[in-house]
């Protein structure tokens, strides 16, 4: 089992779907796969979901899976001709319609988006690589300049980081994509395009607590109400890949340093995504730039980083994630790095069990301890102790399988599927036979068990335990 406190995820594609390769991804350190249902067929998703399963069952220990939504991504309708040229200065005329556009003319197949729009608003097409701002709003539509043109292609997507979009964030698309992972089993839905707290509120209806709700933060409203966002999530990840057409380049740093600490003051796991390796879809080794991109997340304390197309669809995705793996060791081990942790740690709440998480830090720092044991049903207790950073390893101990698998993103947790403790004499044997299977413990070492007792009832972190092995 993995090693290292911040967790990879990687996501399937073809270069990597395949029962083999994804193992080769499993043994080289992934430890969640992401679905993209931006992507492919619902049956293909059950192919992918079956193959990660499979690779659990062969390695023996758990694996997380996530499906990310499409989400309400907005797109060019079609043109006559299959493109466009957008000139520096022109001005078109945009229309709502399902009709293609031509010269002079784009539409848009939402017109529920036109409505809303102003002069003065962003429209960022195709990544950002073209962008046009309104300059005049009319009955028949709108009226907009182009700042930077070029060849704009049918249906390629369209951002507008100057409005909130009048849309919910989960489409029919998205309703019944949502409904088909729930049934597979996933351990979290990412949503994309969260705009609002409410997105979330209306996620949570349909999702409850059968997976993990991961909101995805690309768009500045969404920066707007992080800590509510962050409040009702239980994971967030850092999607620069369109937080970078959002908001100016600049801005990503900086707002990915914010929405890691806001989601680490939380103790909700937090994800850094997109482009971290992107030189490595063709390249077998990143550069130099990309190394330390990946470095700076590891020091700034996220749970986990993330490979997108470099895993579905690049060149070298077992190096990928073995440059990953070695980059994140190589910081894990730097001192700095855990002076940092330090710095950059929230306040415990005034809650027992954030008591005794904090109590369990100091505890095996002072003594040196070889882990931190955590029973934990919901994976609440494991969450805060992993918020605390702790130096030693930290072990999970859930009876339930579900449990461990949506540890598999938290910073620093091995989680173990395990039956509850029935007595006190029986918590510590257990841990001790899991310390000693996993080999983080011998004789002669202490480590620490934190748990809620009595057993099987969630929400009631109240023992600390010291424990040396004889
Ligand atoms: C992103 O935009 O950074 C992201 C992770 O989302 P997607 O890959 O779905 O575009």
């Amino acid at each position: 089992m993995q090693t290292r406190n911040c967790k990879i995820v990687a996501t399937l594609g073809p270069a990597s779907e395949s029962p083999d390769r994804l193992m080769m991804l499993v043994r080289a350190g992934v430890n969640l796969f992401r679905l993209n249902f931006s992507h492919g067929e619902q049956a293909g998703h059950a192919k992918r979901y079956a193959a990660v399963r499979d690779a659990e069952e062969r390695i023996g220990w758990p694996i997380g899976i996530i499906a990310d939504l499409q989400g309400p991504k907005i797109r060019v309708g079609t043109f006559a001709e299959g493109s466009v040229k957008l000139s520096y200065g022109e001005v078109v005329r945009i229309e709502a319609s399902e009709k293609p556009g031509e010269a002079g003319l784009i539409r848009l197949p939402h017109p529920e988006i036109v409505e809303v729009l102003e002069a003065g608003d962003l429209l960022k097409f195709d990544d950002g690589k073209f962008q046009l701002t309104v300059v005049e709003k009319g009955a028949g539509g709108l009226k907009a300049r182009v700042d930077f043109g070029g060849e704009l292609k049918s249906q390629k997507g369209l951002n507008i980081p100057t409005r909130r979009i009048p849309i919910s964030a989960l489409t029919a698309k998205d309703k019944s994509d949502l409904a088909y992972a729930l049934d597979l089993g996933v351990d979290y839905i990412a949503l994309s395009f969260v705009q609002s707290a409410a997105d979330v509120r209306e996620a949570r209806e349909l999702i409850g607590n059968r997976a993990g709700i991961l909101s995805k933060i690309e768009k500045p409203q969404a920066l707007d109400e992080l800590p509510e966002i962050v409040a009702l999530s239980d994971a967030i990840m850092v999607a620069r890949g369109d937080l970078g057409v959002e908001l100016p380049a600049e801005q990503v740093p900086i707002q990915q340093r914010r929405i890691i600490r806001t989601a680490r003051a939380a103790g909700k796991p937090v994800i850094v995504a997109t482009h971290m390796l992107e030189s490595m879809i063709d390249a077998p080794t990143p550069t130099r730039a990309e190394a330390s991109d990946v470095a700076t997340a590891v020091y700034q304390g996220a749970d986990a980083v993330m490979l997108s197309a470099e895993s579905a669809v690049g060149r070298h995705p077992q190096t990928a994630v073995a440059i990953m793996d070695r980059i994140i060791r190589a910081v894990e081990e730097d001192p700095e790095h855990w002076a940092g942790l330090q710095r950059d740690m929230a306040r415990p709440e005034p809650t027992t069990a954030d008591a005794i998480c904090l109590s369990a830090r100091e505890i095996s720092d002072v003594l040196n301890c070889a882990a931190v044991v955590a029973y934990t049903a919901t994976g609440s207790t494991a969450l805060r102790l992993s918020r605390e950073r702790p130096r030693c390893t930290l072990v999970g101990m859930t009876p339930h399988l579900s449990t461990a698998r949506r540890l598999t993103l938290s910073w620093g947790v091995r989680s173990v599927v395990t039956a509850d403790a029935t007595s006190t004499e029986d918590m510590v044997e257990k841990a001790l036979q899991v310390v000693q299977g996993l080999g983080v413990a011998k004789q002669g070492d202490r480590f620490v068990i934190i748990a809620g007792l009595p057993f099987g009832r969630p929400g009631k972190t109240n023992t600390l335990r010291l424990v040396r092995i004889e």
